[in-house]
């Protein structure tokens, strides 16, 4: 935890707050805090700045918050993405958190196993739970706009076209396509499949909601991998 991230209910006057539960915890084990230390804190969609340790318990915390910093702006993107299996999706969405992203979908896809769909990983107090880890890894108080979409071909058909329009879209996919472009200027598009890989089919779909097919080289990455990769080349 790189950034002490403060919610709503955690302020009992403007500049000051109180801490319990997990983020107490990470206080006494990781920080090994005492009182009159400085902390680095962030309010949940809003500033970040410092934190003085006012009173250090067992079971509870009070600081004194002085806010000023806005934090670092997203990248400008829409990544959709497969569902992947549950262990994989915790990762992938504090990854995301962490790396800026602005807007998620998750989409199902062919090769998506339907268990997955019922995984307690994607309600959205647990997609939120781990959004919120990879914002305090990386230091950014604004969550991404996470959005579910359970049905492939509505979506593709007809919500697709909109969000890609006027933007770099793209299709993440193995195979004999143009190298993924790098340090792109302006919004992104970018669909990253599961873990079998999208199927034909998929992709003529994406392509005709005006996703243009790019890959990464002959190595073919896991999800958690290339989910960075491309980040990383795009922006
Ligand atoms: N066997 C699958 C691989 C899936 S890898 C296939 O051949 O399609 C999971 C996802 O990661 C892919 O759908 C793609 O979006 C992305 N990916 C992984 N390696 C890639 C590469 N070398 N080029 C482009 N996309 C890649």
């Amino acid at each position: 935890m790189n950034l002490l991230l403060l919610e709503e209910d955690d302020f009992v006057a403007a500049d000051r707050a109180l801490l319990r539960g997990r983020r107490l915890t990470h206080l006494h084990e990781v920080h090994r805090a005492a009182v009159g230390d400085q902390l680095r804190v962030g309010r949940l969609d809003g500033l970040m700045g410092r934190a003085i340790l006012l009173r250090l318990e067992a079971g509870e915390a009070e600081l004194t918050i002085e806010l000023d910093q806005p934090p670092p702006a997203k990248l400008p993107l829409t990544l959709l993405l497969a569902v992947p299996r549950p262990k994989m999706l915790k990762r992938i969405l504090q990854t995301v958190a962490a790396m800026g992203v602005e807007h998620l979908v998750l989409i199902n896809s062919f090769r998506v196993e339907k268990s997955f769909w019922q995984t307690p990983f994607l309600a959205p107090e647990k997609i939120r739970e781990q959004l919120i880890l990879g914002l305090e890894q990386s230091r950014d108080t604004h969550l991404p706009h996470v959005t579910v979409e359970k049905r492939f071909k509505p979506f593709v058909e007809d919500r697709l076209p909109q969000l890609a329009a006027g933007t770099t879209a793209l299709v993440a996919h193995p195979g004999p396509f143009p190298p993924c472009p790098r340090a792109i200027e302006g919004r992104v598009t970018l669909a990253i499949g599961p873990e079998g890989g999208w199927i034909p089919y998929e992709v003529e779909m994406l392509q005709a909601a005006g996703l243009t097919p790019v890959q990464l080289g002959e190595r073919i990455l896991r999800v958690e991998t290339a989910v960075p990769a491309l980040l990383a080349r795009l922006f």
